[in-house]
């Protein structure tokens, strides 16, 4: 038997990014005629766990969390994934976002399989010593899936450098020495990468760029649409007016702002760290404010949702007016939407290309913990680049070979090399 070859199901409006990561892999491993067993094989994942831990909050009170951490593939190495922090975490967000790290690390040629994990807790509730609870119990709830040798977390939506250290330290603190290379993302004084805190925002931009220097467009003065401004849409808005674009809008959790004209984004950032909002700056600096789905849906030349998933949907995916959909979230598109932004020829560079930034700079911030030995930020950005930029053009000669989008080609490119690793291991016992 192979893979099914019936047409895609339609997703019902509620789709989950579950849902939405099966639908991609049923595509390409029907173009690619997985076997039944391999097919079934790589859309399950390897081993799931949830845990429920007590922590003590700052009032006296004991409240209990879950949490989950999920590998999804290891054929080509240790699983490696972030950590989420968010109220929405559920089992089945997390398998999609480890699914999507197999592709992703394979897509960029590390030598790593895909995880991920998360809790489900709004850390901006917290305090930092509840925080730091929560994060030292969590990390010991699933210490027997963690290890520098066999699953590497790293920083997500929610959590940080901060949060990196505490792991690296209860880690260290069970096995009685330091153990650097637990986790990436960490503090650069404890043994982090230089330039890992950038590297996603980075790397967007440079499969951007890299894109319109392959089609022959014009880099200058392109007007870009930010949805997020956290780790990675902080950075990629930075990055993209350093490159010499027009910023014309940037959005957070609560909403947007908008000047046609283009947002100084430097000043923005020093701003919003003295504890202001983008509501606030909108005030002082008169531009306009707007929601997340008008910033959606402004005309600009590149789009780049850098926040959630489920962002672009069959019910917005219609007045979508960029040229360009590069996406720094996980997920941020569903299939639906894809379809219609093919039909449309709004060009989607996918979220397991464009965001591999981060994953590329922890794997290099992996090799520095087990060596010991440091690199120079010059290095590891001008490493990313060359990473980042192979990776595009893999991705792009595939789309040419086989007549498909950047998607399934990238798709196609990730499983694929996951298969060829997965039957060179050969099937245990
Ligand atoms: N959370 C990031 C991602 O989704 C980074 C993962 C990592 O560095 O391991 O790609």
């Amino acid at each position: 038997m192979v893979a099914p070859s019936s047409p895609v199901p339609n997703l019902a409006p509620q789709e989950s990014a579950y849902t939405t990561a099966l639908t991609q892999y049923d595509r390409a491993a029907q173009i690619l005629g997985l076997s039944s067993g391999m097919y079934e094989t790589l859309r399950k994942p390897r081993r799931e766990l949830t845990v429920n831990f007590p922590v003590k909050m700052d009032n006296g009170e004991v409240r209990v969390f879950t949490g989950y951490r999920v590998h999804h593939n290891t054929a080509r190495g240790p699983s490696k994934g972030g950590i989420r922090y968010a109220p929405t975490v559920d089992l089945d967000e997390v398998r999609a976002l480890a699914m999507w790290m197999t592709w992703k690390c394979a897509i960029a040629d590390l030598p790593f399989g895909g995880a991920k994990g998360g809790v489900v807790v709004d850390p901006k509730q917290l305090s930092l010593a509840e925080l730091e609870r929560l994060t030292r119990r969590y990390t010991t709830e699933i210490t027997p899936l963690i290890s520098p040798e066999g699953d590497i977390p790293a920083p997500d939506v929610g959590t940080n450098p901060q949060v990196m250290a505490w792991i690296m330290d209860t880690y260290s603190m069970h096995r009685g020495y330091s153990v650097p290379a637990i986790v990436t993302g960490k503090p650069i004084n404890i043994g982090g990468s230089a330039g890992r805190f950038e590297a996603t925002g980075r790397g967007v931009m440079f499969v951007v760029r890299e894109a319109y220097r392959t089609f022959g467009w014009n880099f200058d003065n392109l007007s870009v649409v930010v949805q997020g401004f956290g780790n990675v849409g902080s950075i990629v808005a930075q990055t993209a007016y350093e490159m010499g674009c027009r910023v014309i809008a940037v959005s957070d959790i609560k909403g947007g702002i908008y000047n046609p004209n283009g947002i100084d984004i430097p000043r923005l950032r020093l701003f919003l760290r003295e504890e202001h909002t983008l509501a606030d700056f909108a005030r002082i600096s008169g531009v306009d404010v707007i929601t997340n789905s008008e910033l959606l849906e402004l005309p600009c030349d590149i789009l780049i949702p850098a926040a959630m998933e489920n962002q672009i949907t069959a019910a917005n995916a219609s007045r979508v007016r960029a040229r360009v959909v590069a996406e720094g979230a996980n997920g941020p598109t569903t299939p639906e939407a894809d379809d219609i932004l093919i039909e449309r020829n709004v060009l989607v560079i996918p979220d397991i290309l464009c965001n591999a930034g981060g994953v590329v700079v922890s794997y290099f911030e992996w090799v520095q913990s087990l060596q010991q030995l440091f690199w120079e930020e010059s290095d590891v950005m001008q490493r990313l680049e060359r990473v980042m930029v192979r990776s595009f053009r893999n991705v792009y000669s595939e789309a040419l070979r086989m007549d498909i989008d950047l998607r399934t080609s990238a798709l196609v490119l990730g499983i694929r090399r996951v298969v060829e690793a997965t039957r060179v291991r050969g099937l245990y016992p």
